[in-house]
């Protein structure tokens, strides 16, 4: 018999699915099993539509059959089956368009001398080929529905195929694979194992809504017999039952109310490999422009390398039950990247790949309805459940942070509301929303005063002024809080005021002049710190906020102290400084101090300028330069 050629293009693809050293071969079966499925999809419609059939939807089903001895694996189907033509037609060319489009771009990774065969070809629905990946000999068989005989394709790839009549009585499509020989790499062998194929169709395709049979081979200890002596030794014996490997319809297609609060755990932990619980689940029937099925989860807490650039956020995407793609990232937004699950919408195309899916609508739309829904969970939890609020918060507070500042603030307003401070309005944490709620009237803003910690935050001398006064201080003690506050800029029309800034509260005319009277007055004092402390400071001045500690340290333009702490550790921009001010407390008895020491010992005064410079960098969490002078210092001044 006369070998057929392929064409051309089919040649070039079936030789990358014979020799690309590929990871995701086990794919073949998902392929096989989706192309069984629709095989019945069709009949079932004709049967619908035609009184002729006369089959019903319960009498379809898939079967799997390995045979480790003939090693064949079987993937047979009672769908609408292939004539002839059907089989040179569909079998004997890329006719498919994802196939096609999987050619085209090889092409172009090959034009661009990319060797990056190895991953494109897990993101297409590559089709019927990929059973070259796992077999060395393919043989289908196939009647088609309403013909009066069969027919045999056969093809080892490479050297084209042939096509000749067969028996086979029943209706539908039977693919043998002649499994490859093992290798050192990879044993092939174990796509015969049942447990193997099982796990494959649990995997890849356990919501394909046809059954999916395997006679499965179990060895049961038989019960023992009542006069049985001491003696006994337990026997076995082999049960051969047929199984349907596949759960059919999927968690997510079930009405919410029909679904169990243990069934969301138990499928969120085997499926996610999370130890803990969800915080919560999320499960939604879109319905509209864009028609899917989503359930959603939010952790209980960050997974080990999720702030790592290991950490790869997505859902999980299926195609009317089938498995497309493990990690679909487009449709969780950055900020939400925590969010696991699965989307299913008959919408998408089972061969997308990564290039198309950043262009198609469809997964834009779903992640603007999913960032939603998340949201809107999330602001639930948090009135209705602070402690479980909090509990997410210690997660994933600092991925909130940073999405509200990333893009120069362009998600700010959906997650301004799901941030949480420290106060000094007590021990809980609050959201923006109670704190302007207490705001006294006439207050001029949001008080925020940034230190390394609450304790440290408390203890600021700049804070005293405005704490006396009955006014809630935010504490901004994480990094990133100081640039969330310049991004937000302001909530609910309320401006954020840095606490330990000079203008912090608003001055009335009279204490401006007064203020300038004052400083005029000490300006010999001021000048000779100045003098004495050097580049240290950028200025000296007395200070406004300050009630009963004698320094402290601020600063000029629009660098603050704790981002240069922060720019310290940033590669590169270590010599990143904010300009820094010392302000001193003319109603100190330490400044009558100093004050006396300028005019009448120098010496001394110049000790107690680098003094007070040296308090006010303790009291910001700032190191002192050298810290074997200081204390030189202050011995010298005990004697
Ligand atoms: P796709 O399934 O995406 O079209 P394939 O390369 O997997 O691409 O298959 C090509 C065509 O062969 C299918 O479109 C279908 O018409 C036909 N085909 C494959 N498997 C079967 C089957 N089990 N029963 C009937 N037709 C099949």
């Amino acid at each position: 018999m006369a070998k057929k050629q392929f064409k051309a293009e089919s040649k070039r693809l079936l030789d990358l699915m014979i020799n690309s050293i590929y990871t995701n071969r086990e794919i073949f079966l998902r392929e096989l099993l989706s192309n069984a499925s629709d095989a019945v999809d069709k009949l079932a419609y004709k049967a619908l539509t035609d009184d002729k059939v006369n089959i019903k939807r319960k009498d379809f089903q898939i079967t799997l059959l390995p045979d480790r001895e003939a090693r064949t694996l079987t993937i047979a189907d009672n769908g609408i089956g292939m004539t002839k033509e059907e089989l040179e037609q569909n079998l004997g060319t890329i006719a498919r368009s994802g196939s096609l489009r999987f050619k085209q771009e090889m092409d172009r990774a090959e034009a661009g001398k990319a060797a990056k065969n190895v991953d494109i070809i897990g993101q297409f629905g590559v089709g019927f080929y990929s059973a070259f990946m796992v077999a060395d000999r393919v043989v289908v068989r196939s009647r088609a529905y309403g013909a009066d005989e069969a027919w045999q394709w056969e093809s080892d790839g490479a050297d084209g195929y042939t096509v000749e009549p067969c028996g086979k009585e029943t209706v539908g499509t039977e693919v043998i694979l002649h499994i490859k020989p093992d290798t050192e790499e990879e044993r092939f062998g174990d796509y015969l194992d049942q447990y193997r194929i099982q796990e494959l169709v649990k995997k890849y395709s356990d919501y394909v809504h046809t059954p999916i049979r395997m006679e499965m081979e179990r060895s049961r200890m038989k019960d023992r017999p009542e006069d049985a002596g001491e003696d006994y030794q337990p026997e076995y014996e082999t049960l051969r039952e047929w199984e349907t490997l596949n759960s059919m319809v999927p968690l997510w297609q079930r009405n919410k109310s029909k679904v169990k609060e243990e069934e969301y755990n138990q499928f969120y932990r085997e499926k996610f490999g999370d130890w803990e619980e969800p915080l919560a689940v999320i499960h939604v029937a879109a319905e509209g422009q864009m028609e899917y099925k989503a359930m959603l989860f939010i952790p209980s807490h960050a997974p080990y390398d999720y702030y790592s650039k290991d950490y790869e956020k997505g859902l999980q995407l299926y195609s009317s039950g089938v498995l497309i793609m493990d990690k679909c990232g487009e449709v969780v937004p950055d900020h939400f990247s925590f969010v696991k699950g699965v989307v299913d919408s008959a919408d998408l195309p089972l061969n997308i790949s990564r290039e198309t899916l950043q262009h198609t609508r469809a997964l834009h739309l779903m992640e603007s309805n999913i960032e939603k829904k998340v949201k809107a969970q999330l602001l639930k939890i948090q009135k209705e459940d602070r402690e479980k609020y909090l509990k997410f918060w210690k997660g994933f507070a600092r991925q909130l942070k940073y999405g509200v500042v990333n893009n120069y603030g362009a998600k700010k307003e959906v997650l301004q509301d799901l941030l949480l401070f420290p106060t000094s309005n007590g021990e809980e944490l609050t959201t923006l929303g109670e704190y302007v709620e207490r705001m006294k009237e006439g207050q001029p803003g949001i008080f925020y005063l940034c230190a390394e910690n609450v304790e440290m935050a408390k203890a600021m001398p700049q804070a005293e002024r405005l704490l006396d006064k009955g006014y809630e201080i935010l504490y901004f003690t994480d990094e990133v809080d100081e640039f969330v506050a310049q991004t937000l800029m302001q909530y609910m029309d309320k401006p954020f005021k840095d606490a330990a800034a000079s203008d912090a509260l608003p001055e009335s005319e009279e204490e401006k002049a007064e203020g300038e009277k004052k400083t005029e007055a000490n300006r010999p004092v001021l000048d000779f710190v100045k003098e004495t402390l050097g580049d240290r400071v950028f200025d000296v001045r007395l200070s406004k906020v300050l009630k009963s500690a004698p320094v402290c340290l601020s600063t000029d333009g629009p660098m603050s102290l704790e981002m240069e702490k922060y720019f310290q550790r940033v590669e590169g921009a270590e010599g990143m400084k904010a300009q820094r001010v010392l302000e001193l407390n003319a109603d100190h008895p330490a400044y009558a101090a100093l004050a006396l020491a300028v005019a009448q010992d120098p010496e001394k005064a110049g000790k107690y300028a680098h003094l007070l410079y040296d308090q006010a960098l303790i009291i910001a969490g700032l190191p002192v330069e050298d810290t074997a002078e200081y204390t030189r210092l202050v011995c010298s001044l005990m004697q």
